[in-house]
């Protein structure tokens, strides 16, 4: 792993490294989590809106098969109006007119009373659907809270593991040569993965090109933190 004479420096920069690496890794985790959330919230008022939509359409239907019924029933009596009046009718000429109003209106129950059977049956297919989305909602309300409660508590540990690892990475920091530290944290912020990188195969393990012999020699056994020339990572001999 690492080489056996490698800088005192070197090495305690490398554990600063990793802890700042798992550091940025923690906040990145915190930070998406209120995203997780909310987007498990979107998911429960999506589904709860489905619901409200079938039964807004079941309550749409009902109206529309009252306002059938009520037409229907104001027909009937009509047609018990008229036949009042037909005992009345001395004409028979007004007495014919009066029974061919009556067959129309009754024609036009029998097509009400169609339509109210049509959205029955709309109404009566419905039904399944309104019962089947309760279930729905409940599981999918169930899953979300179960959700919820558990990114709260992922957050909770993640707080504690920062916790721990900033103070471990501050103490380590105290021991580094404040030189060498400040060059590695320039480098952690320009760069946006490593500072400190091996030399694998002869080649720099940031930016991949070959480094020449005589700076790998230097990184193996020089009393220096040695760069790459191209992309200034600072470079330790990794063993093959
Ligand atoms: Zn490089």
């Amino acid at each position: 792993m690492i080489a056996n004479d490698m800088l005192p420096t070197l090495e305690k920069l490398l554990v600063v490294q990793d802890r700042d690496r798992r550091i940025a890794q923690l906040k990145l985790e915190r930070m998406r989590i209120p995203e997780q959330i909310a987007s498990a919230e979107q998911r429960l008022k999506a589904e709860s809106a489905r619901l409200e939509g079938l039964r807004d359409e079941a309550k749409h239907i009902e109206a529309e098969r009252k306002r059938w019924e009520i037409d229907a029933e104001s027909k009937r009596t009509q047609i018990a109006k008229y036949r009042t009046q037909l005992s009345q009718i001395k004409s028979n000429t007004e007495y014919q007119a009066l029974l061919k109003e009556i067959a129309r209106v009754e024609r036009e129950i029998d097509e009400i009373e169609t339509h109210e059977l049509e959205v029955m049956e709309k109404s009566d297919q419905l039904q399944p659907s309104v019962k089947t989305e309760q279930v729905m909602l409940k599981e999918v309300s169930a899953k979300v809270e179960a959700e919820r409660a558990d990114l709260q508590k992922r957050i909770a540990i993640i707080d504690q593991e920062l916790k721990q690892v900033l103070a471990e990475r501050q103490q380590l920091a105290r021991e580094i040569d404040p030189d060498a530290l400040n060059r590695y944290e320039r480098l952690m912020r320009s760069k946006s993965d490593f500072a400190i990188v091996p030399i694998r195969n002869g080649n720099c393990g940031g930016c991949h090109l070959n480094i020449p012999p005589q700076l790998a020699h230097n990184a193996k056994h020089g009393s220096e933190l040695t760069s790459c020339d191209y992309c200034g990572r600072i470079l330790y001999w990794q063993p093959e």
